[in-house]
């Protein structure tokens, strides 16, 4: 149902057919639109085009303190650069890039956010989100990298159609999201320079991250996805888990076997399986996921290693066919995404033995192959929200010191996705020690 006014002096209900429309010019152009048509006649009444909106205001930041921000410096309206300001040219042509990349995506940015990294130094970055505003706030240093302004148009693709962060970083919303990020810089980088070279799959000159052999660079970065982490509060663990997405990528793109094929594929008992990755031309790949965010958010499908694959499968065979979209899943299989196992595994169940001192509780539970543990600890009065990951792994036993009452629960997790949680268990603080 639709409503018509005429200066708000009367209104008019009418009903109207939405028709959501996907097509392409022979030049290569390509939209999705909604029409509207109006059921009683048959005319067209509304129709939501594409629009790259080139409106957003962008300023300079200058990061110091945590007074920020500290020093704004107008640089341009999107499409209309401020000669005015020294930097704000070459800004410009920069931030053109990343944009002019994701222009050609298969889906609609009326609701385009932008993002953006401002470090203070080399060592030290900040990440901004201004979903109100729309401003890009450019910092110093690797800010000004291509590969940082891009990353940071990624996610503000990914952030308005996926909505709002939950507030737990193991959430694969938040690896996928950075995921999003190195996926508009990777092939941002590789339009810029017409191909890809070595450097194309490592984010920023500091090589933050490096798709192509993630476990080669310093932190905890993962490569296997029976092996996501769990613990952690930072978000420290959305870029552990977003390099599993990050280097079925690259093989997507560039070719070839997994990083460490025949190496451990732990929590599996085998070694990593030699699928081989056909290359994709990476607009293509670019617009495969593109369809896929687009199609996730429509309905409203949460974001995860398994949904992901299914989405940008379906996503490739509508967009160019059979062959595409078989070696867009063998990518996903060969980071190991559904490996060795046909559903999530069930509920775990656990005994806590309290040992009556100082609030020391033994819990155990029994394990099953190829399953990590994921366990949450919560004080009273238990909001699970602000629960602490305290166990991750294929241990069978964990010793938790409550320092009161205290909750806590499980579920169980493989390739295929995770069980429900547990019901949560009571451990109480005991003051005597015998
Ligand atoms: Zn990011």
């Amino acid at each position: 149902m639709a409503f018509w006014t005429n200066d708000g002096r009367e209104v008019v209900p009418r009903l109207v057919w939405l028709i959501d429309a996907r097509y392409s010019t022979p030049a290569g152009a390509a939209e999705r639109m909604t029409f509207g048509v109006d059921a009683e006649n048959g005319e067209l009444r509304y129709a939501t085009p594409e629009t790259f909106g080139l409106n957003r205001t962008a300023w300079s930041m200058n990061y110091n303190s945590a007074n920020f921000p500290n020093s704004l410096t107008w640089l341009w309206n999107e499409g209309f650069p401020s000669s005015a300001v020294p930097a704000a040219l070459s800004a410009y042509q920069l931030s053109q890039k990343p944009w002019l990349t994701w222009a050609d995506v298969l889906m609609q940015y009326d609701d385009f956010e932008i993002v953006a990294h401002h470090p203070a130094s080399h060592s030290s970055w900040y990440s901004f989100a201004s979903p109100t505003t729309h401003w890009l706030l450019f910092g110093d240093f690797m800010a000004y990298e291509l590969d940082a302004v891009a990353h940071e148009y990624g996610h503000g693709i990914y952030r308005p159609k996926m909505g709002p962060a939950p507030y737990k970083w193991w959430d694969e919303y938040h690896a996928a999201n950075e995921f999003y990020g190195d996926l508009s810089a990777v092939v941002t980088d590789i339009r810029d320079r017409g191909g890809a070279i070595e450097h194309t799959w490592k984010i920023t000159s500091d090589v933050v991250r490096n798709l192509k052999a993630p476990t080669t660079v310093v932190g905890d970065f993962r490569d296997w996805y029976p092996n996501r982490r769990f613990v952690g509060l930072s978000s420290s663990v959305a870029y552990s888990n977003s390099t599993i997405f990050g280097h079925a990528l690259y093989l997507l793109i560039s070719g070839g076997y997994h990083a460490r094929v025949g190496g451990s594929a732990h929590p599996n008992s085998g070694t990593i399986p030699a699928i081989l990755v056909n290359p994709t031309n990476s607009a293509l790949v670019l617009q495969i996921f593109g369809v896929a965010l687009l199609d996730m958010s429509i309905a409203g499908t949460p974001m995860n290693g398994p949904n992901l694959r299914a989405a940008t499968v379906a996503a490739a065979s509508t967009v160019a066919g059979a062959t595409v979209a078989a070696n867009v899943g063998n990518a996903w299989a060969a980071v190991g995404i559904g490996h060795a196992c046909s559903a999530p595994p069930s509920v775990p169940t656990f005994e806590i033995q309290p040992e009556f001192c100082r609030g020391r509780h033994t819990i155990t539970w029994s394990t099953s192959p190829n399953v990590k543990y994921h366990g949450e600890l919560v004080r009273h009065p238990y909001s699970f929200d602000v629960a602490d990951s305290v166990v991750d792994g294929t241990m069978n036993s964990c010793v938790q010191n409550v320092g009161g009452l205290s909750r806590f629960r499980m579920r169980a997790c493989n390739a295929c996705g995770c069980s429900a949680w547990s019901l949560p268990s009571t451990m109480q603080y005991y003051p005597i020690c015998y």
